[in-house]
């Protein structure tokens, strides 16, 4: 048998772009370096796959001792089924130079059945698309199977002590869907196989494919020539009308032409570049600062969201609060302070989290959080978590001012913004030099991530390392919170 020419992986990126395609297979070294956001997804994946593979204990793993040596899996795959294993994890399948690996492969009553996992609560059309090859591959090399299914995480199972992967786990039958792309998949593999067989590298285009279904890990080399300033970093705007642009000429935010579809958002931000001045509304600004009173807070949270709970009444990727930042100051010429709290690792944070945070906020005045949202969402659940602190909870939420208000209404707007109002952007556009660029911890995805994989560290020097950077990073946030307050300040004094 040869070695195999299109995996999965790569049978999804020549449907997403066959010229990602050209590049993966003859130009790997051009990729842009993963993310650690991208990391941890990809671990997430792994874990939860081989929890999964407790819905039929027993099996036997048909991955090589060389991992990388697929033509070893495949064989080892073939003499399990031969020697009358039903249970197979890894089941490893070629046909035609295509290769599959499959999560889970079980004989029932005679019958084949092939289950694929996704730490995903929702079925995309991308895992069909990803199932229906592994059909393809399975079936035409040889073996039949009476269904296929995909194993996703059922978000409304709350966990009541040990862990049940049985409600844990939801089990779909895509088999209908597998069916009907069989032609899809075939002409699908023929294409991409010319790809790979060919000298030449296909034309194509920046579009919106670079973004969809996943963002391309090529963009550092298709994209080079985008100009700066160009209309791509308007955000909060569909990317085919940025392409409609871009694609008749008006590359740069300076060629967008007065009459155009853009939203009014969109629109100021035009303006506000060409005239390379920020906007300022002072009437609308007062308006929002005369809501605001002394003693004020500036207050942050971090959570995080195992995609499998650990803790008991917790669902999937419920947000569960672990960190805290407070800068305090009792009245406006006062000093700032700085109070935080970060849980300890392997405890259920929320009972220390919310005892803590409702301490600290017991003076009057009001709370200032940037985007309510997330903040609202956990301490409703904590009120119903802990509903013996309902009186005190309500009166922080009452107290709550969303410091992103006189931004999201562009009563201030600065170009450097780029039609966002994100604390970063605002940061980065207002304060440049307190930039979050500098940190470990950049950003709140990488922050819970972190606070996830603190769970099972058992290196005291990471261990301390991370709660560091994880204050660290949460301090910032609110830190910029009392700058960017202060600016505002400024505008009506
Ligand atoms: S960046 Fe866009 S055009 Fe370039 S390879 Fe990726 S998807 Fe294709």
């Amino acid at each position: 048998m040869e070695k195999h020419i299109l995996s999965k992986s790569t049978f999804l990126r020549g449907l997403q772009c066959s010229k990602s395609l050209y590049l993966y297979k003859n130009f790997i070294q051009l990729r842009d370096p993963v993310s650690p956001e991208q990391k941890a997804i990809f671990n997430r994946g792994n874990n939860v796959g081989i929890l999964a593979q407790q819905l039929f204990p027993g099996g036997i793993d048909a991955t090589p001792e060389k991992r990388s040596d697929n033509l070893a899996a495949v064989e080892k795959t073939q003499q399990l089924i031969a020697s009358g294993v039903e249970i197979i994890y890894e089941a490893a399948f070629q046909h035609e130079q295509v290769l599959a690996i499959l999560d889970i492969l079980v004989k029932k009553d005679n019958q084949w059945y092939a289950y694929e996992v996704k730490s995903s609560s929702k079925i995309s059309n991308t895992y069909l698309l990803d199932a229906s090859l592994q059909y393809w591959v399975i079936t035409k090399s040889g073996l039949d199977l009476s269904d296929i299914s995909l194993v996703t995480i059922n978000n409304q199972y709350v966990r009541k002590g040990a862990l049940n992967v049985q409600e844990l786990f939801s089990i779909t039958s895509v088999l209908k869907d597998a069916l009907r792309n069989q032609p899809l998949i075939e002409e699908q593999i023929q294409l991409s196989m010319l790809v790979t067989a060919n000298a030449r590298m296909p034309e194509i285009a920046i579009g919106e494919h670079c973004f969809s279904p996943y963002s391309c890990d090529f963009m550092g080399t298709c994209w080079k020539n985008v100009p700066k300033n160009s209309v791509f970093e308007i955000t909060g705007v569909p990317k085919a009308e940025l392409f409609n642009l871009y694609h008749n000429g008006f590359k740069t935010i300076n060629e967008i032409p007065e009459s155009n579809t853009l939203n009014k958002n969109a629109n100021i931000h035009v303006q506000s570049v060409k005239q390379g001045e920020a906007r300022v509304d002072k009437a609308a600004i007062k308006e929002f600062l005369d809501k605001i009173s002394y003693p004020l807070f500036f207050m942050d949270f971090e959570t995080f969201m195992p995609a499998v709970p650990i803790y008991n009444n917790t669902k999937p990727y419920q947000h569960i609060p672990f960190q805290y930042s407070l800068h305090y100051k009792k009245e406006k010429d006062a000093p700032v302070e700085h109070i935080d709290f970060l849980a300890e690792q392997g405890t259920d944070p929320r009972k220390a989290f919310l005892e803590s945070l409702l301490k600290h906020t017991e003076a009057p005045g009001t709370i200032l959080v940037f985007d309510t949202l997330m903040e609202r969402n956990v301490l409703n659940g904590l009120k119903k978590d802990f509903p013996e602190h309902t009186a005190e909870i309500d009166n922080r939420l009452s107290r709550m001012i969303d410091l992103m208000q006189p931004f999201q209404e562009r009563s201030y707007y600065h170009p450097a913004m780029k039609n966002s109002h994100s604390i970063k952007n605002i940061l980065h556009a207002l304060i440049p030099e307190m930039a979050y660029t500098d940190l470990k911890i950049s950003s709140g995805s990488i922050a819970m991530i972190a606070f996830e994989q603190l769970q099972t560290e058992t290196d005291i020097f990471k261990i301390i390392q991370t709660r560091e950077e994880l204050t660290e990073y949460c301090k910032l946030d609110t830190l910029a919170m009392v700058k960017i307050f202060e600016i505002l300040e400024k505008q009506v004094e």
